[in-house]
């Protein structure tokens, strides 16, 4: 199976093929038709297995062909736990999405509060680390995800193990109950168990 065989906008086959992506791994096999009918998903993953991709594609094609504008605000959320994961993430976007209309946003600290505060009111995907989204999401009293359509929590448990476990937490508090959530940790510990019963409603869960 190719990516061509998966039902796909023609932009983002475009932005895989043009990122030299043509076959899906077996994350994204296992995941993509699940995670574009909407459901939760708890995917058992390490970094290397193209995860970044298994959740990249289902916000690009909810949010895009739902026609989806700036006016609708901020539509999808991921969560991973350091600077250069998120950039990481970014990149991988930005290659992607080329050929969709969106502004992404990184909201990971080293820059100034209202700079990134300017970012957040303008944009439809971010890329954040838990502290500094907290930080927002406390600070800034009109912060909002009303509109929240899909919330990521890569790599769980690293972000569990840095000590975010309250900081996910009140994050996860913040932000609309019906949404679609996708986590994804390379293990199974107690406290990956405890968060993911807090985030994620009847998950399919996917282990490659
Ligand atoms: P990730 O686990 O998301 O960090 O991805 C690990 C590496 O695999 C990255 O360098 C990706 O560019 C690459 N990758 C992800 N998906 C694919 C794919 N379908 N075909 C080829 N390379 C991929």
């Amino acid at each position: 199976k190719t990516f061509v065989d998966f039902p796909l906008s023609p932009n983002t086959i475009k932005g895989l093929k043009a990122s030299g992506y043509s076959k899906p791994t077996d994350i994204q096999k296992e995941s993509l038709m699940l995670a574009l009918a909407g459901k939760d998903i708890l995917g058992a993953a390490q970094t290397g297995s193209g995860k970044t991709l298994a959740f990249i594609i289902p916000i690009l094609e909810k949010l895009f062909c739902k026609q989806w504008t700036h006016l609708d605000g901020l539509g999808a959320l991921v969560i991973t736990p350091t600077r250069e994961l998120a950039y990481q993430i970014f990149e991988t976007l930005r290659r992607v999405g080329v050929h969709h209309n969106f502004s992404a946003g990184l909201i990971i600290g080293g820059k100034d509060l209202k700079f990134e505060r300017k970012r957040i009111d303008q944009c439809n995907i971010m890329i954040s680390t838990p502290g500094r989204l907290l930080q927002h999401m406390d600070e800034n009293p009109l912060f909002d995800a009303v509109n929240l359509q899909i919330l990521v929590l890569d790599e769980a448990d690293r972000c569990l193990d840095m000590g975010f476990q309250q900081t996910m937490n009140a994050i996860i508090a913040h932000l609309p109950v019906k949404r679609q959530t996708m986590l994804f940790s390379a293990t199974q510990t107690k406290s990956v168990k405890d968060l993911a019963r807090l985030s994620l409603k009847d998950p399919c869960y996917i282990s490659v």
